[in-house]
């Protein structure tokens, strides 16, 4: 049998040494990691639900920059804003369930409407 030289699976150089290697560095191995990464099916739902989340939260701070500010369900949805999404949430002793897309937070009001909050830290879990 011949002896083979390996070729790195990701820049095709020839691997010295030990023909069993599938990398010449470890730089290629990572990169490789990576690619696998970024084809994963499992990867690409949890940077989808990430967008869903950043977003979520960017049109929570639009629609109250500081403070609290009461809008329509209906503008949030309209600019894109997923209500399945949250990141936690959090439920006062009144019973009210603050749902939170990271430091910002709303509180489902009646007739559609919705209280934006800024975060506040001491609602943390
Ligand atoms: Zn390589």
């Amino acid at each position: 049998m011949k002896a083979q030289t390996a070729a790195c699976q990701v820049c095709g150089q020839a691997i010295p040494g030990r023909s069993d290697k599938k990398y010449c560095s470890d730089q290629c191995r990572s990169e490789s990691n990576n690619q696998k990464r970024r084809g994963d099916p499992a990867e690409r739902l949890r940077q989808e639900i990430n967008g869903i989340l950043r977003q979520n939260r960017n049109i929570l701070r639009k629609a109250s920059p500081w403070g609290k500010t009461t809008a329509q369900v209906d503008q949030l949805v309209q600019q894109g804003f997923d209500l399945r999404y949250f990141t936690h949430q959090y439920r006062t002793r009144k019973g009210n369930t603050y749902f939170f897309c990271y430091d910002y937070d709303y509180l489902l009001l009646p007739e559609e409407k919705v209280l934006v909050v800024n975060g506040q830290p001491y609602m943390q879990p």
